[in-house]
């Protein structure tokens, strides 16, 4: 970083009846009522007021009206400061304002910071607010910084060209493509890979979680509003699971059938054995389910179950045929209340119902009630 100072005196006479009204205001920076130590910028540029001092007029920072950085060109790297001072007197709308113009004079390449003093003279009467004060000079003392820029100008990657603002001769940068995980991008002029790995840029077209490209990044999957990941694409699983309580046989498996609602095949099926067994499903995605359970001698029984963000935890419990009140045994109580079921009496609803139907025939009558009865007294057995 070199830091050069320059004196720039210019002795402008006619400098008031140059209209800045060709500066037109694109991208300003600017500062009314400025102090020392301001910055201002504009394209890659900050200058940093250091002083402002005139050899007649004094204080003249505290007349300034404004610094204003303008029309910077892209092409050339000139940016104009210009500057207003307040009147003092009755004179309205001829407040003296000039500029200067900056030209840098380093390679685009180099981070670029230079010391200008900046020096006008008036000696006319071309600012009559300040004609007491004739011939006076205002010096701008202040440091322009860039940071190192690219190149301008026509050249590619292939074909060197000339810089527009520093006349160096460069060849650009292969521009275009798409870097990925695996490969870097393809320029679209030369046809070339260049550049890094975009180690963000996965590929989940395989919709499994794992990256295409064989990177071997797994989705973290941390968009899981939907069914799917948002990210990746992949079905996000949640558990179903829970305790299935039955009786009878301890050696009897259980079959549990998962049905997606309005489904007549089951999606998913698991078979556990024990009277109390734990079963899971981990591989469910969201939705409305149906869980039959079923047992050798029991009443199969349905759930209905919804998956949603969670996993989801259901315990079942299925009864043995004729066993009505669900206590694991078939007794007195049992018959009974089928007979006040068949009566009228009492109606049995739901799962109860299920397990008094011991013929299966869809319907509880008394031949239901019978077949109970014999299995208590021992004369038939239900299963
Ligand atoms: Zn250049
Ligand atoms: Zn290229
Ligand atoms: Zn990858
Ligand atoms: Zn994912």
């Amino acid at each position: 970083m070199k830091k050069i100072t320059k004196l720039i005196s210019i002795l402008l006479i006619i400098a008031m009846l140059m209209t800045m009204s060709s500066l037109s205001a694109s991208s300003v920076s600017s500062s009314y009522n400025p102090a020392i130590g301001d910055t201002y910028t504009i394209g890659p540029y900050t200058i940093t007021l250091n002083d402002v001092s005139s050899d007649k007029i004094p204080d003249v920072v505290s007349i300034l009206n404004y610094i204003i950085l303008r029309n910077y060109d892209k092409k050339t790297g000139v940016f104009a400061i210009s500057y207003q001072l307040k009147g003092t007197s009755g004179f309205q709308n001829v407040w003296p304002s000039d500029y200067f113009l900056i030209t840098p004079s380093a390679s685009c390449s180099e981070v670029y910071e230079e010391d200008f003093v900046l020096e006008k003279e008036y000696g006319s009467t071309v600012d009559p607010k300040f004609t007491h004060y004739l011939p006076y000079k205002i010096r701008f003392s202040i440091t322009v910084y860039r940071p190192a820029i690219e190149h301008n100008g026509n050249a590619t990657c292939e074909n060197a060209g000339t810089c527009t603002v520093c006349g160096e001769s460069y060849t650009a940068p292969c521009k275009g493509g798409t870097a990925t995980c695996m490969k870097k991008a393809v320029c679209d002029v030369c046809g070339k890979e260049y550049g890094e790995f975009d180690a963000d840029n996965h590929n989940w077209s395989n919709l499994n979680g794992i990256c295409a490209n064989g990177c071997g990044t797994e989705c973290e999957h941390t968009n899981q509003t939907g069914e799917t990941c948002g990210i990746c694409g992949k079905e996000l699983y949640k558990t179903l699971s829970g305790t299935v309580t039955s009786f009878g046989d301890e050696e009897n498996e259980a079959t549990l059938l998962l049905y997606k609602s309005g489904d007549r095949e089951n999606a998913y099926e698991t078979m556990v054995t024990g009277n109390s067994a734990e079963y899971a499903f981990e591989t469910v995605t969201k939705g409305g389910y149906i869980l039959e359970v079923s047992k050798d001698n029991h009443a199969t029984r349905f759930y209905e179950v919804t998956v949603g963000e969670d996993n989801v935890t259901l315990d079942a419990e299925i009864h043995l045929v004729g066993d009505v009140d669900g206590d694991g045994k078939i007794m007195v109580t049992d018959y009974s209340s089928v007979l006040r079921h068949v009566k009228k009496i009492t109606s049995l609803e739901g799962y109860a119902l299920a397990c008094a139907d011991v013929d299966s025939n869809g319907r509880v009558m008394i031949t239901d009630y019978n077949a109970i009865l014999r299995h208590v007294k021992k004369t038939a057995s239900l299963w």
